[in-house]
């Protein structure tokens, strides 16, 4: 049952699908800002989103938001699938879909009062700090200490690949508060102000050119006492909710994006290559997967690490026949940004490189947890087989051998 909302009762879903469209509609056709960074447009739109009573709709009228259930959340994606104005993009995801939630979801009234406006209107930046040097997949192995000093928390680590890191104004910080209990226990979730002398973030560059993510310094950083997501030692709890948010959103289309079907079947004929057998049998292929995951994401309790291996393995298999269409093209890295599928040329209708494609998604199986961790997590808690074998679950950490 939902609640009537801040700005009415629960519109039916026409009505909703109505209100979306006529807000969307009016947006875009406001005249452009020249010059506007697609940060700057990302921002615009948020606030303006927000202010419409559509930036938060599945969260509580007690927080600001309408109360509204899944099936209008469907309908607003649905609708704004296919716009080009930015919507949630330019690293703004990782605070709406990741980070916000999990605050609404488990923070104190005091933290949802502070965070969950700005951050849905777009106003503050967020990114999420939980791999390090030593914990990608083995997560809770963390090294990243945070000591309780009156009334603020002291912390001091190293993180790494922290997408968006570079403008974000926040951090979702997993931190080590025991060390005497056993890894999962002694963790806790914290949020760190990341405009403050004791953090510096250096950017890492990729493969396809773009530095997308960074390393984060941490050193004696302050973190007030009570900015605790949840119960300090209940971090891990947090993390994995968290988790479950990230790669629903991935699941659901959130992030990077599967070179498109159409663009390679524009780039099959461009190529002279539409009548050939086995390519027509790949794009089918595609296709197909395209289709399986919107409808997978049509069904309700359907585990996020399901949805997210679907789209990390269209995105491989899509980056592996961009890569033969557009050989010898998409090997090469500089070319001429021409807007044409001419042969001949490098770049796709909208000017970007065939190559970022082909490069970009190998990321896509790796952010939010590489596809073993998805098939060990769906094995574990879904199938029920046996858990991994570990040697340290159950030791206090602090008697866990590790690299110094
Ligand atoms: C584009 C991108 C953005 C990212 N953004 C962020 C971010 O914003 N914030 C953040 O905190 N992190 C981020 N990450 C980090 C990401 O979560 C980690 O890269 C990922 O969890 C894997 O950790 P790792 O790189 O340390 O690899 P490792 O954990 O060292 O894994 C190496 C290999 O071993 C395999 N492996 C490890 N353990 C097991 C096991 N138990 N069973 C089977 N196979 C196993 C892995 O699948 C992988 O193939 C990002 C990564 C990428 C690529």
């Amino acid at each position: 049952m939902v609640e009537p909302t801040a700005h009415g009762d629960v519109p039916s879903i026409e009505a909703f699908r109505a209100e979306v469209r006529a807000f969307l509609r009016e947006y875009d056709a406001r005249p452009a800002t020249p010059g506007r960074s697609r940060r700057d447009r990302t921002r615009a739109f948020l606030a303006a989103r927000y202010d419409a009573g559509l930036g938060a709709l599945d969260y509580p009228v007690a927080d600001g938001g309408r109360g509204l259930d899944r099936h209008h959340v469907d309908v607003y994606r649905t609708e704004a699938a296919h716009r080009t104005a930015d919507d949630g993009g330019s690293g703004f995801g990782i605070g709406l879909d990741m980070c916000l939630p999990t605050i609404r979801d488990h923070g104190s009234p005091d933290l949802r009062r502070r965070f969950l406006a700005p951050g849905l209107r777009g106003d503050e930046h967020w990114c999420q700090l939980y791999s390090e040097p030593g914990a990608g997949s083995d997560l809770a192995g963390l090294t990243t200490r945070a000591v309780l000093d009156g009334d603020e928390w002291v912390v001091t680590g190293q993180k790494v690949w922290t997408s968006g890191a570079e403008h974000a104004d926040f951090g979702i910080l997993l931190a080590r508060t025991d060390w005497d209990v056993p890894k999962h226990a002694g963790v806790s979730m914290l949020v760190l102000p990341m405009d403050q002398p004791g953090v510096e973030v250096r950017a890492l560059r990729q493969m396809t050119d773009v530095a997308h993510f960074n390393e984060v310094f941490i050193d004696e950083a302050r973190v007030p006492a009570d900015w605790v997501v949840g119960e300090p030692g209940d971090g891990w709890r947090m993390a994995v909710a968290l988790l479950a948010h990230e790669r629903s959103s991935i699941g659901k289309g959130g992030g990077r994006q599967p070179v498109p079907v159409d663009r390679l079947v524009d780039l099959a004929r461009a190529t002279g290559r539409a009548d050939d057998p086995v390519v027509r049998q790949d794009l089918a292929r595609l296709a197909t997967g395209a289709r399986i995951i919107e409808w997978l994401n049509l069904r309700s309790g359907i585990h996020p690490s399901v949805t997210k291996l679907w789209r990390t393995r269209q995105g491989r298999d899509a980056a592996d026949v961009t890569a033969r269409l557009a050989y010898p093209g998409g090997v090469a890295w500089e070319g001429p940004r021409m807007g044409t599928t001419e042969p001949g040329h490098y770049a796709d209708p909208d000017g970007s490189h065939w190559a970022y494609g082909i490069c970009d998604a190998r990321a896509l199986s790796l952010g939010g947890g590489t596809d073993e961790v998805q098939r060990n997590t769906l094995g574990e808690r879904v199938l029920g087989l046996p858990r991994e074998p570990a040697s340290d679950r159950d030791v206090p950490f602090s008697q866990v051998p590790r690299n110094a």
